[in-house]
Formats: structure tokens, sequence, C-alpha cells
């Protein structure tokens, strides 16, 4: 395979394949039991999909992903990960390669899909409590011109510490809000789902030649 974007996506399915027993025992602590279920289900689809166009550029691959990723995952996650993958798209169009400062625009559209889609805010027990910080932590790295390997470095670290602060709120969106009060303690399952991805893709840019 010499389609680099096309193995990234294989890396990031495998992840979150490698994971699907861990997501989904997080979802049955606070949801219904299915996010490692879903997701694995929709990274297989993406991965077949994606392998189907081995000469599509970063944009459609990622327009790809999202369609996929809302015709097969469902639940909640499945549209906000879909709309977020299909506006991250909007800036990679007819790219094969990706520099910092679109990667910043790929970010920050990928978030504002999820807001625009799940209407929630940082703070309320969600992918965006991992991606939020995630992302500032990134923009910080760019503005302090470090290499895009340690902008991502950082963002994955700042989305795991996103992770640890899930487990100390109250989830007001989505399943995990009609737990109230016993929401709390747990770890979000979407904000881990996003982390594993951030980590597979900053694992994968590290050991990029
Ligand atoms: P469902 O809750 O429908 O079973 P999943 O289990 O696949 O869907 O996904 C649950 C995850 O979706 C949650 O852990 C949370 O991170 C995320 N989520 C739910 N609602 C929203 C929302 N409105 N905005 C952002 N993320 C949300
Ligand atoms: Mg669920």
């Amino acid at each position: 395979m010499n389609n680099p974007a096309i193995a990234l996506i294989g890396a990031v399915a495998d992840a979150i394949v490698q994971n699907k027993e861990f997501l989904t025992s997080l979802d049955a602590a606070i949801g219904d039991a299915d996010h490692g279920i879903n997701l694995s289900r929709g990274a297989e689809a993406v991965r077949a999909k994606a392998a189907a166009s081995p000469n599509a550029d970063i944009g459609a691959l990622l327009k790809a992903t999202g369609m996929t990723l809302i015709s097969t995952v469902g639940g909640a996650s499945g549209p906000l990960y879909g709309t977020a993958f299909l506006r991250a798209a909007a800036p990679a169009q007819g790219k094969t390669a990706l520099d910092g400062e679109t990667v910043k625009l790929m970010l920050a559209a990928a978030i504002q899909g999820i807001k625009d889609r799940g209407k929630a805010t940082r703070g309320e027990k969600t992918m965006l409590d991992a991606l939020e910080p995630a992302f500032e932590a990134f923009v910080q790295g760019l503005e302090a011109q470090k290499p895009l390997v340690e902008c991502l470095e950082e963002a994955t670290e700042a989305a795991r510490q996103g992770v640890e602060f899930t487990k100390t709120i109250i989830a007001t969106k989505g399943r995990a809000s009609y737990l109230g009060e016993r929401s709390k303690g747990h770890q979000d399952p979407g904000a881990t789902s996003s982390t594993i991805m951030l980590a597979a893709i900053t694992d994968f840019c590290r050991k990029a030649p």
C-alpha cells in the first residue's frame, strides 16, 4: 500500500478495533454498552471503503470516511464522528500531504461539526472534553513552532487529561445524562475513543518516514 493516508486510516481502524471491548465496557457503565461495537463496525467499513480508492486524495478519503461512519455506526457517535470527518475533509480537499496549519483547520472544523450536530459544549462529559483541550494544545505547539509530531503528542496528552477530567463531572448530554450524579466517577466513552484515535494518528506520524 503506498497511499499514506490509507495506511493512516488503517492504523486508526486497528486502534479502534483493538479497544472494542474496552470502549464497550466504558459505555456499559454509563450508557448502553455499544460504543466499541458501533465504532469497530464503522472502522472496518471505513477501512474497506478506503482500500477501494487507492488513489484518492486526503479530502476525498475523509469525505468517504464521514459518510461511511454516518451510514454504519449509528447511535449518537455515528452522526457526530461522521460530521466531524466530513467537515475535516473540506480543508484537506485535493491534498496528498498536510502541514500544521491545515491540520489546525481540519481539527477546528471537526470540532465545530460535532458542536453543530450535538449542541454540546465543553464540560458536559462528551468527546468535546478530549477534543477541545487537544485542539488548544495543538495550536499552542504550532504557535511555538514545534514540529508537527510534537504538536500531535501534546494534543494527545491534553486529550488524555480531558478523559481524566470527564471522570469528575456529570453528563448533561447523551445517554449518560439519564444517570445524573451516578455518571460521576466514570470516564466518557466518546472522549476515550477520540483520544484513542488521536493517539493512533500521533503514533503513525511519529513512525512515518
Ligand atoms: P449512544 O449513546 O447513542 O449509544 P455511543 O455509545 O456510540 O452512542 O456514543 C456515546 C458517546 O457519544 C458519549 O460517550 C459522548 O462522548 C458522545 N456524545 C453523546 N451525545 C453527544 C453530544 N450531544 N455531543 C457530543 N458528544 C456526544
Ligand atoms: Mg452507547
